[in-house]
């Protein structure tokens, strides 16, 4: 075998063919093969996911060393910050995808695509198993496996209900885009029986009474595009029931928009009084009914039920069954997400790699190597640091950890008076214990990234640049790739960073975080969204299709239509 090497994405070759199993993998049946294929000599990548990840590690990678395949149940790749706009109908669904062929097709080679879900990772016989999602195929059954040498995890993460009772039946999610034409349906679909005949006035108010649980970027933007579409198209189209809507976030922490700089998250907070959606803060949605929202006050215990028309449950994300599966197989089941060490390779797995929202850089290395920072700085082993050299040590622990930085900021104490207050330091000495106490904390908070599109795109490109050169790094270990001499790692270890953040909140307005704590808010702040979201489109087609359903809003608003 040559060195170079195969990408497997979700799809594998055995032997010289691919095979299909007649049956589960689990029920024992032979494999059966269904297309021959030659034998490579190139390494075979096996990429799961077409999401953030994983088309952003295909869209750079040099198939010359590798036989590539991709293996996911959509073959489109969905830009997800759009998605909240598709609810609405201010940008059309497939105005936000690109086919996943047209991503991932080079002038050189091919990378071979399987429209599948993967159901399960063996990393000890190096196979994947996956189910088509197409029913009928020429081998009369839809599932089949496929080899790795490297297996590139990209699989994202699923919807979280935190096991409320009721979430999975009576509400709406916003994770796909599915969900986001299921929800521009059902928005319709409240006003059309809100205005037919015999209804209480009551009953028109609760079937207009939109909730949305969960406070944060995607819950706040649905928010904020409802009321547009409510106001800027819909009361003239049902002007009989336009004084019953009513839109409501629920949220259990105190502020929405908490994971934002304090300055947007009250921006947010008036807008939304002047506009008349009313926030609840300090709330725990215990459970929810097809018509009754159950909620208990965190402070008085005091619970309370609200009557709804519609709920969009968006209160963060949990793991896939795939990737609990596998974390189970390696050791790693008490896990939220996939630990890997700061080169995205799973922990205690050769050979396998995790991107994206499924995966986390293990903290238990940063915090042992911020350890290490401190006791280098403190050359008199005083269990102190002078204020400069402490600053020193800080901007040093930043660069390296970009998430302590997040942490930091969070708790606004990146000013070093502030931070010296919190870790119990005077203007002359710092206790490092002191400062240890305030990291487990950020040990607490950022035992991940976050889970953003942001992140994911990173990962996937810096994964593909190490695959790129691994033939030459192995072929010559000396050059300038190799950073650790005679180490076990030939590349830079991935570091994150952070281009900012925006939240939408309608009206053409929109707050944005920006890179040196810079907070920009307004009208002006919208227009750098379009622009930037317009220039982050994957293709031309779809930049020229989102900038078209913009333009096609500001001058016939926004359909109604429900198809
Ligand atoms: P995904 O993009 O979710 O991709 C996962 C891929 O894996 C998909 O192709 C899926 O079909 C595939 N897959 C799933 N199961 C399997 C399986 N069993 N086998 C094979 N393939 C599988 N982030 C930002 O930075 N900025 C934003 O403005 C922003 N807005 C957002 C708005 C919304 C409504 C949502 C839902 C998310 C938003 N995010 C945003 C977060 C961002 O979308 C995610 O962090 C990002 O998608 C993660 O990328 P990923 O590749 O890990 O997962």
């Amino acid at each position: 075998r040559s060195a170079s090497a195969t990408l497997l994405i979700l799809s594998s070759f055995s032997g010289g063919g691919l095979i299909a199993y007649a049956d589960s993998p689990s029920d024992g049946e032979r494999p059966i093969s269904i297309e021959n294929e030659k034998e490579t000599k190139k390494k075979k990548v096996v990429v799961l996911g077409t999401g953030w990840a994983g088309t952003s590690f295909l869209k750079d990678l040099d198939i010359s060393s590798y036989d590539v395949q991709v293996v996911s149940p959509r073959n489109y790749f969905a830009f997800t910050p759009l998605l909240p706009s598709v609810t609405c109908g201010t940008v059309e669904a497939r105005s936000i995808v690109e086919p996943v062929r047209n991503i991932i097709k080079k002038r050189y080679g091919e990378i071979k695509y399987w429209e599948a879900e993967c159901l399960k990772v063996d990393p000890v016989t190096k196979k994947v198993f996956c189910r088509s999602n197409i029913e009928e195929n020429l081998a009369g059954n839809n599932e089949f496996s496929l080899d790795y040498d490297y297996l590139v995890i990209a699989v994202g993460a699923q919807v979280n209900t935190f096991n409320t009772p009721g979430v999975w039946e009576n509400c709406h999610f916003l994770k796909e885009v599915e969900d986001a034409q299921r929800i521009r349906r059902s928005v319709i679909n409240c006003f059309e029986k809100a205005v037919l005949p015999g209804l209480t006035e009551e009953e028109r108010r609760i079937n207009l009474h939109f909730v949305i649980v969960g406070g944060g970027p995607t819950g706040v933007e649905f928010a904020a595009e409802l009321h547009d579409f409510v106001h800027e198209d819909l009361v003239k189209l049902y002007p009989s029931v336009k004084d019953f809507v009513s839109i409501s976030v629920i949220q259990s922490g105190d502020h929405i928009l908490n994971a934002f700089d304090e300055r947007i998250s009250s921006f947010a907070e008036q807008k939304f009084q002047r506009d008349g959606i009313q926030v609840l803060t300090g709330f725990r949605v215990l459970s929810v009914s097809d018509r009754m929202i159950n909620m208990k006050a965190k402070s008085t215990g005091v619970e309370a039920s609200i009557p709804h028309g519609m709920v969009l449950w968006s209160t963060g994300v949990g793991t896939r069954p795939l990737v609990k599966d596998f974390m189970e197989q390696i050791g790693q089941g008490n896990r939220r997400v996939l630990a890997t060490d700061e080169w995205l390779k799973v922990k205690g797995c050769e050979d396998v790699y995790a991107l994206g929202d499924c995966a986390t850089v293990d903290q238990r290395k940063i915090m042992e190597d911020i350890s290490a920072i401190f006791k280098a700085a403190d050359k008199d082993d005083s269990g102190t640091l002078t204020v400069e050299e402490f600053q020193d040590v800080i901007e040093d622990i930043i660069i390296r950890y970009p998430q302590v930085e997040l942490f930091l900021k969070s708790k606004h104490l990146l000013d070093v008076t502030d931070l010296l207050k919190d870790v119990g330091g005077n203007d002359k000495e710092v206790d490092i214990e002191g400062f240890k106490l305030a990291l487990s904390h950020a040990d607490k908070q950022t035992k991940s990234l976050p889970a953003t599109a942001q992140v994911a795109a990173q990962q996937g490109a810096y994964l593909s640049r190490c695959f790129n050169v691994r033939d030459k790094t192995i072929s010559n270990p000396e050059g300038p790739r190799k950073f650790r001499s005679g180490g076990r790692h030939e590349f830079r270890p991935f570091r994150y960073k952070h281009f900012g953040q925006f939240a939408p909140l309608g009206g053409e307005q929109a707050a944005a975080e920006l890179p040196g704590d810079w907070v920009s808010m307004g009208h002006s702040t919208q227009w750098l969204w379009y622009s930037v979201y317009a220039s982050k489109q994957v293709s031309w087609r779809t930049r020229f299709l989102v900038v078209g359903d913009w333009s096609r809003k500001f001058l016939f608003g926004r359909d109604s239509s429900r198809i």
